[in-house]
């Protein structure tokens, strides 16, 4: 988008790409089919962006979403919005977006070069006010390709194998940037608790989750008490068991609060009856006792939960799990209601960046000016995407903050 925005606006362009083929990322992204943006409007655009978002206002005015869809669309590759506004394909293959852009350079001019990795910004001598210039790039061959302007978007740390290798990072931090703090985003997390392994698989669809941050006290009745300050993060999703904790689309979005405060003693607290309030939930476990007197509490679970959970919630009902229904205290009811209500689990880490969708952190963006992208201290210098410290939940974002910033990066580097 960089470097087609450049060329547009009158620049010659050579765009260097380590890989042996353009858009490697793009073409695993939204499982395959490419989630390039989102029809969100504005308010809830920037709603979804959770690190920096008005330091995108710039960027995203100058090519906003559906500016981004009239491009791609204009470059051969029709789209539909799905559910959630999420913007993918026609034709549900990722590669048609990459083709598209691929035309796109075409059309411009730009000079692309593959297998073509930078290893050193290069910038002159301090100028009188102690700046130095940007004068070109050195190239792992040892060629110094020398360039008025170069605009560094070679994206975070996840999926390395994609060629994200976090040398734009590396390339910042010599060149005088602050780097935030780096984390994987969007990424599963690893739980305590080892019977997630027995779950793996079990997909639950309509489940309410809050994050806490800090101590959680759990009561004899697992009523279980924290401060509104401790919380995190609450949606409403699906989540997943894997074998080494939780994962899902409700998780990713969790993951991305994870971290920003304190990384020790965080919990998640899962609602599986979030349509019911404790009172009606009580009532409901009230008339199925009552029908089925007889049987063993234990026997009733399946009509309350997935058949893979019933042992997982055995194993926190020893008190009372074999009487039947008729011996049940209210105190166990209680007890029972507020398991389906608040079950805890504690989370001891995330995935790696090896599976993690989005590095959260980067290059501080107190230090570019969101007008241009172009660092306050390295006049040529110009950032784009997600090497900047910015991120976005899940639905067509992340990929949206590398476009809007790659065009006005673009823009402005030819000018
Ligand atoms: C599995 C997965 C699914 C995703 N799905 C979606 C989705 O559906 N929607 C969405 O909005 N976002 C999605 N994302 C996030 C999105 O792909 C990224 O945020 C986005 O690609 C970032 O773009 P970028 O241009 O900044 O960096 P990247 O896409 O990482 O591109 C950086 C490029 O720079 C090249 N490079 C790196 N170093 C050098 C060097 N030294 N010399 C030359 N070239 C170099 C790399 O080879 C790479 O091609 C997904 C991410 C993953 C991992």
């Amino acid at each position: 988008m960089a470097a087609i925005c450049a060329s547009r606006a009158g620049a010659r362009v050579t765009l260097c790409e380590q890989n042996e083929k353009l858009g490697k990322k793009i073409y695993i992204t939204g499982k395959g089919r490419c989630n390039l943006t989102n029809t969100a409007e504005w308010e809830a655009f920037f709603g979804e962006v959770v690190s920096n978002p008005k330091f995108l206002y710039s960027a995203f005015a100058g090519m906003d979403n559906f500016a981004v869809m009239e491009l791609v669309e204009g470059l051969g590759c029709p789209l539909k919005e799905e559910r959630g506004g999420r913007v993918f394909p026609v034709s549900d293959h990722a590669s048609d977006v990459i083709a598209a852009l691929r035309r796109g350079l075409e059309q411009a001019g730009v000079e692309v070069r593959l297998h073509t990795a930078v290893k050193k910004i290069v910038t002159g001598e301090a100028d009188a006010a102690g700046l130095r210039h940007v004068t070109g790039v050195r190239l792992s061959t040892g060629e110094f390709l020398q360039a008025d302007a170069v605009i560094l978007c070679t994206g975070g740390l996840s999926y390395p194998t994609t060629g994200s290798t976090g040398d734009g990072l590396r390339f910042a931090r010599e060149l005088g940037h602050t780097i935030t703090p780096l984390r994987p985003s969007l990424v599963a997390f690893r739980c305590k608790e080892p019977w997630c392994a027995d779950l793996m698989g079990l997909s639950l669809k309509n489940v309410s989750l809050k994050m806490i941050d800090g101590d959680l006290s759990c009561s004899a009745s697992h009523e279980l008490s924290y401060g509104k300050k401790q919380i995190l993060y609450q949606g409403f999703g699906e989540l997943l068991f894997t074998h080494f904790g939780v994962s899902g689309p409700l998780i990713l979005s969790a993951s991305a609060y994870y971290g920003r405060r304190k990384t020790e003693n965080i919990a998640i607290i899962l609602d599986f009856k979030p349509a019911l309030t404790p009172e009606q939930l009580d009532k409901r476990l009230l008339r199925e006792f009552e029908e089925h007197h007889a049987k063993q509490v234990k026997n009733i679970l399946p009509a309350l939960l997935p058949a893979k959970m019933v042992p997982v919630f055995e194993r926190h009902m020893p008190l009372y799990r074999d009487k039947t229904c008729a011996e049940v205290t209210r105190e166990e009811r209680t007890h029972l209601r507020n398991l389906l209500k608040n079950f805890h689990l504690i989370v001891t880490g995330t995935g790696g960046y090896e599976e993690a969708v989005i590095t959260q952190g980067g290059i501080s963006v107190k230090e570019v000016d969101p007008k241009t992208m172009q660092p306050r201290l390295l006049p040529g210098l110009y950032f784009a995407g997600e090497l900047l410290d910015l991120d976005a939940l899940t639905g067509g974002y992340n990929l949206q903050i590398a476009w809007s910033t790659g065009a006005l990066a673009g823009r402005s580097a030819a000018k």
